[in-house]
């Protein structure tokens, strides 16, 4: 699609989740105006999203790939897609659906989100998100009316008290505490498997910036007082709609690790020479999809040679 002016380019992280690896152009300035045209006069590829949040898989030479439709193999007017933006040309839209159209398999954001190429990845992710939005915004926070859909799917409408929503993320933090030297911390959570370890994370709770959210969510989780907060990078994850703001902190005075019992079962001190030890039984590490991954390998200089749990 042409445009007037100079394109809008996604912004590449310096340290690059796998979601936050987006290509295209999200043509923010123009969904109203493109909504009627999608499928019509627009070359447009369309993903489907089921109620699960599944989405269609093509198994590729190069690995998977999301398996996109024309407008019409997917039955949907102009006015039921979503709009996600453009790429070389071409119009993305989200549609819903079930599983009875025709694919390799059908998977989620959390299986393939680092599997598949950029574009995809950045389609992905935001076609998720929205679709999560779009089903807890069915009504009015206000009144209790059902809304109505509008503006490419991007606006959420109530016809009783003309409210217009807009979609919702919450932030959240995650952080790798280290103690400036050789060691960080990795706690499991109460929940998890035995194996299972991660870096620290929670919400940010109302008035509260997320610098002060990383400093009392580990005091909260393992007692610890921290400095030296250092944003990272960040990754959208829309399960349902979390963004992830990712920081390093350095421990500040006593290294003692004293759980807090009911969101982490155990925590403790790992050294890199640990984490590049393919041989240890525990722990295992989150996945290449989570931002978690991306903190510790940023950290530790490399991928961790442990493997990861799926
Ligand atoms: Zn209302």
């Amino acid at each position: 699609m042409s445009q007037e002016g100079p394109a809008a380019r996604p912004y590449a992280h310096p340290v690059r989740p796998a979601l936050s690896r987006a290509v295209h152009d999200r043509d923010g300035l123009r969904r109203r105006e493109v909504q009627a045209r999608l499928g019509r006069d627009l070359d447009t590829r369309v993903l489907v999203v089921t109620e699960e949040y599944l989405v269609p898989v093509r198994e590729a030479e190069g690995g998977p790939a999301l398996h996109f439709r024309s407008a019409e193999a997917v039955d949907s007017e102009p006015a039921e897609l979503t709009y996600l933006g453009t790429h070389d040309g071409i119009a993305y839209a989200m549609a819903r659906g079930s599983r009875d159209i025709r694919a390799d398999r059908w998977t989620g954001l959390r299986d393939i989100g680092a599997e598949v190429d950029e574009l995809d990845a950045g389609l992905l992710v935001e076609a998720v998100a929205l679709a999560q939005w779009q089903d807890r915004s069915l009504h009015c926070a206000l009144c209790g009316a059902v809304t109505e859909l509008r503006d490419a799917g991007w606006v959420r409408h109530c016809p009783v008290d003309e409210t217009d929503i807009f979609p919702r993320t919450d932030p959240a933090m995650i952080v790798l505490v280290h103690d400036g030297a050789d060691r960080c911390v990795l706690g499991r959570q109460a929940l998890w498997p035995a194996d299972r370890f991660s870096v620290l994370a929670g919400f940010v709770e109302p008035g509260e910036s997320a610098e002060q959210a990383v400093a009392r969510e580990v005091f909260e989780e393992v007692r610890l007082v921290v400095t030296d907060i250092r944003y990272v990078t960040s990754q959208p994850w829309p399960l349902p709609q979390s963004l992830m703001l990712g920081f390093t902190a350095q421990v500040d005075g006593d290294q003692t690790l004293v759980v807090d019992q009911e969101e982490i079962a155990e925590a403790a001190w790992f050294s890199r020479a640990e984490l590049r030890n393919a041989d240890r039984v525990r722990p295992k590490l989150p996945p290449p999809v989570s931002i978690a991954h991306r903190l510790i390998t940023n950290w530790l200089g490399e991928e961790p040679a442990i493997p990861a749990w799926t």
